[in-house]
């Protein structure tokens, strides 16, 4: 017996006609190996990778004390608590020129927002509380010690680990990466997926449209998806509904990428032809899924030149593409580029507008807008023909509705979960 199959039978409770989507994560997640593999990288072309090893600080950040505000640094001690002082001006700090002497006592400095605070100085007094005359400057009672200074290494202490191996770089972290003075940083290498349409009635853009076929979209989307993900994508276009062509294109997809997707040929009437051939190839698993769309799924490995790349066998149906990406193949992408931060997509609840049709025992990603009524609440209503071929339904939609696995028909003004799109489509 394989490794997949032994995973899906020790699950007491798997039905081969009705697979939750919570169980297939869950065998997903176990059979996934991530890459391991680091490169270095410039700071910028750090954007949207994965860290491939702790990042320490070996500086402090900010390196000096320094003033948050525009104002005055004084000495504490030289305040009168009770009533305004008068202070004598040494002279003036700006950001990166600092004040050469140290203020002694009934001085002060002007400082601008980032000047290294001024020796002796512990406290800075913002301008607007200060009125200044023929050389001095006075300062009301109620100030506190050491406000508006920020201290060295408050941003980051020498030491600290400022960043894990696994985490993404955003934006924060390429800034952050930056103050730390670091030109290289090390990433894991690029997940490469490659992917490929099948189906005999499939014509490629910019070809006339013979009868009986229809435009190869689902190659669109899924370039679309994976571009957004930051992997390597490898598009090796339309597979015929041929034996051969088909096992030559997967022996090529699994030798040279990590994770090899299809759509198409996964259902009822052309899964047995895939099958054989995936047979042949490593351990693919042919699922039905209890879910709406994208019931049929076909989910493993296969080796190839002593190499293994994950396969995702996803269904033709557009928007079925669309939602098994969203529901299984994002994450399980990530977990193999290396990420260890917690990726999963946020669902948040709002009322739905409408009532909504909902069978028990499955889970349903209706395509919702959310929008905000009268009143400022944020609301869904369904995108029209939810049909799994109708990819209107995704593109006039800004979210899931993923309505739950026992959950039934939906009355208006119930709560319902929403993943939104914006970042994802
Ligand atoms: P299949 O899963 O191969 O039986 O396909 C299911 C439905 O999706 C059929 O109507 C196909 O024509 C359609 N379909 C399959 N692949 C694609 C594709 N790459 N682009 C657009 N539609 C497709
Ligand atoms: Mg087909």
């Amino acid at each position: 017996m394989t490794t997949l199959e032994k995973i899906i039978s020790c699950m007491d409770d798997y039905d081969p006609n009705a697979l939750p989507v919570a169980r297939a994560r869950e065998v997903i997640r176990s059979f996934l190996v991530p890459v391991a593999a680091n490169e270095r990288v410039s700071v910028r072309a750090a954007l949207g990778r994965v860290l491939g090893e702790d990042i320490v600080s070996t500086v402090n950040v900010p390196a000096h004390d320094n003033s948050a505000m525009d104002g005055w640094a004084v000495r504490f001690a030289d305040l009168d608590p009770n009533g305004a002082t008068r202070l004598a001006i040494a002279g003036s700090a700006f950001a990166g020129h600092g004040f050469a002497g140290k203020i002694g006592a009934g001085q002060c400095v002007r400082v601008m927002t980032g000047a290294v605070m001024p020796e002796g100085a512990d406290t800075v007094v913002i301008q607007e509380d200060v009125r200044t005359e023929a050389g001095a400057a006075i300062v009301p009672a109620g100030q506190k010690h050491g406000q508006n200074r920020r201290r060295a290494g408050e941003d980051l202490a020498i030491g600290r680990v400022v960043l894990r191996a696994g985490e993404p770089v955003r934006p924060a972290e390429l800034g952050l990466i930056a103050s730390l003075g670091l030109a290289e940083v090390t990433v894991r290498r690029r997940l490469r997926v490659a992917f490929f349409s099948t189906g005999d009635e499939l014509a490629s853009v910019g070809q006339p449209l013979a009868a009986g076929q229809v435009y190869d979209s689902n190659r669109y989307t899924l370039f679309g998806m994976l571009s957004r993900l930051g992997v390597e994508v490898l598009d090796m276009g339309v597979v015929r509904d041929d034996p051969a062509s088909l096992e030559a294109a997967l022996c090529t997809a699994a030798a040279s990428a990590d994770a090899v997707i299809t759509s198409g040929g996964v259902s009822v009437g052309e899964a047995d032809f895939t099958r054989e051939i995936l047979a042949k190839l490593g351990e693919v698993a042919f699922w039905k899924i209890a879910m709406r769309p994208g019931r049929p799924m076909a989910f493993g490995r296969i080796a190839q030149g002593g190499h293994e790349a994950q396969f995702f066998g996803l269904p033709g149906n557009p928007v079925a593409v669309m939602v098994t990406f969203y529901g299984f193949v994002r994450d399980a992408l990530l977990a193999l580029a290396g990420r260890t931060d917690d990726f999963a997509l946020p669902h948040f609840q709002v009322p739905s507008d409408t009532a909504l049709r909902k069978r028990p025992g499955r889970t349903e990603f209706q395509r919702g807008l959310l929008f905000r009524d009268g009143a400022g609440t944020l609301r869904v209503r369904v995108t029209g023909h939810q049909g799994s071929g109708v990819l209107r339904s995704m593109s006039e939609a800004n979210c899931f509705i993923v309505l739950e696995h026992e959950r039934g028909d939906v009355e208006p003004g119930e709560s319902v979960p929403v993943q939104p799109f914006d970042g994802l489509v």
